[in-house]
């Protein structure tokens, strides 16, 4: 017997779609190639602390705020344990010679950041209006029954840093609007003003971490899943798609195991299709322009485990940059790594005083670790080891200009790498956010979520937006592909 939908991936995508359908009475099955689910919201574990890995904050979960709805459709809300961070300061935007606060809701932003730029007001009141605007034009996110994807937007095709440009003239408040950035692989000749509102205005309307790690998110999906009566299989790596006339019947696991269904959704990196499939309508139309596509560059992560009370918990983030432009991505200079870290402290139940463990994330470009790139993890070598170190060692040696006497506070550590990423997840070249969305070529980059391929289907960061509440919206389009759209975002905004 099949199963009517075989989603390959428990990432977040994956999990989302296997809930939306198990819920409404479909048999689905998610294959998931790791011994553990969740893809980069994993968590591990070190000395007693647990690390989150892709997940260190999430966005507008307060009540009437879009993420908030999708979770309490989801069963997530009020289960879900969340800490709210700092109101007036949710993220901090440093520089050698000055720190500014991003600070939750538009009135509070604007005043706080008035303080230091007086002249600055009706811009940034501006600015605050068209990001808001443009969240509200996108009817996931306000829950209309005016269905679009939400990349038929004119925004897509705007420049972020331009537009940030063309209503903010001073240059440093240009930088601090922008100086989250990390949170999309900011570029700053590609970043599309979509992706920069969405998550620039989630994030102001409300900034959260979820207490002692994003694997409780991961679980309760899970269990929603098994509860409604589908079937989760770890270490259960697809392989090949087995069609007839085009339409896929079954999909190979590594094992040899055929797993059939109805219809596939696929929560991968687009480019794993062309080596799932020979099927010539994939083939044909789709090689060329997904092995063209270019992915959002990689991150190398620090995990510091702190001895003992001698760190202070530190309720937002720290976004420093040693030079005088945020939009690092694609002006990466290696020679002068790191040009800018997020040191974010892990919350836990245990202490709102002082912090047990830390992740402090910086770009790393794929090219650096070329030597190593045939090699799996914990198989690459001692001189991997020694790179690492020298990384965090710099890493380090940087924060202490910010944080004098870091390096004593640290017990242990431990580092990924886009390598680790690109194991861990099946990401091409190990990229943070998957493929990256082009302002100057917004039909080249989107990739939608109906295939040429009549039963398979895509979801996941790579679709349309990353991020919790992106791979949210993409997962709703996706399932929307198989059940109607209306009577699924009716059933969202009555959660
Ligand atoms: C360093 C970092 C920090 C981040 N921080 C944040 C943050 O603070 N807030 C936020 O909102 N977002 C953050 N993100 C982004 C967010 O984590 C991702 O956008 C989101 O989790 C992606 O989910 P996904 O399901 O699309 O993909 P993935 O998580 O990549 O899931 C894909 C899944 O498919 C599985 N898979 C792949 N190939 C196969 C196969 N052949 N067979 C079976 N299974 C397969 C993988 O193992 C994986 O589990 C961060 C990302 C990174 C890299």
């Amino acid at each position: 017997m099949g199963f009517d939908v075989v989603i390959i991936g428990g990432g977040l995508g994956g999990l989302l779609c296997g809930n939306i359908l198990s819920r409404e009475g479909f048999n689905v099955c998610i294959l998931e190639k790791n011994n553990k689910l969740g893809g980069s919201l994993q968590t591990f574990g070190r000395k007693a602390c647990v690390f989150n890995t892709g997940l260190n904050y999430t966005e507008s979960l307060d009540d009437g705020q879009v993420l908030n709805q999708y979770f309490r459709y989801f069963g997530l809300y009020p289960k879900l344990p969340l800490k709210k961070l700092d109101e007036n300061g949710f993220d901090v935007i440093s520089f050698d010679d000055g720190r500014y606060k991003l600070a939750m809701g538009h009135d509070n932003f604007r005043d706080e950041l008035v303080q230091h730029f007086p002249h600055e007001k009706e811009a940034l009141d501006n600015y605050l209006d068209t990001i808001r605007n443009i969240c509200m034009s996108i009817s996931l996110y306000t829950f209309s029954n005016r269905h679009d994807n939400v990349f038929v937007n004119k925004s897509i095709g705007i420049s972020a840093a331009g537009f940030i440009r063309s209503v903010i003239s001073d240059t440093r408040l240009q930088n601090v609007v922008a100086g989250n950035n990390l949170l999309y692989a900011g570029h700053e000749n590609k970043t599309p003003l979509l992706i920069h509102a969405l998550i620039s205005h989630s994030f102001i309307e409300s900034a959260w971490r979820i207490p002692d790690g994003s694997h409780q998110l991961v679980n309760m999906l899970a269990d929603n899943i098994l509860q409604n009566g589908g079937t989760i299989y770890k270490n259960a790596r697809a392989e090949r798609f087995v069609s007839v006339n085009d339409i896929i019947q079954s999909v190979t696991l590594s094992n040899g195991e055929r797993i059939d269904g109805k219809y596939f959704i696929s929560n991968t990196h687009p480019e794993q299709l062309l080596h799932m499939t020979e099927s010539r309508k994939i083939q044909k139309v789709f090689s060329y322009r997904i092995r063209n596509l270019e992915d959002t560059i990689g991150m190398f992560t620090l995990y510091l485990v702190f001895k003992k009370k001698t760190f202070p918990y530190m309720n937002y983030n720290f976004y420093h940059y040693n030079q005088d432009n945020v939009w690092i991505a694609g002006n990466y200079d290696q020679s002068r790594w790191p040009q800018h870290y997020v040191l974010m402290t892990t919350a836990t139940s245990k202490s709102d005083q002082y912090a047990e463990s830390a992740s402090v994330i910086t770009y790393m470009d794929y090219n650096e670790l070329e030597q190593w790139k045939d090699t799996l993890t914990g198989k690459r070598g001692e001189d991997y080891v020694r790179f690492k170190n020298e990384k965090a060692r710099i890493l380090l040696k940087a924060m202490e200009k910010q944080f004098p006497g870091i390096t004593s506070c640290v017990e242990a550590f431990y580092s990924s790498t886009p390598l680790t990423w690109r194991d861990y997840t099946g990401t091409r070249s190990g990229s943070a956010y998957g493929v990256l969305k082009d302002c100057n070529r917004p039909l080249e980059s989107i990739i939608f979520p109906r295939t040429k391929i009549p039963n398979l289907f895509l979801t996941g960061q790579n679709t349309n937006v990353h991020g919790i509440l992106g791979v949210t919206i993409s997962s709703v389009i996706t399932c929307g592909e198989i059940i109607d759209i209306n009577y699924l975002i009716n059933k969202i905004r009555r959660a």
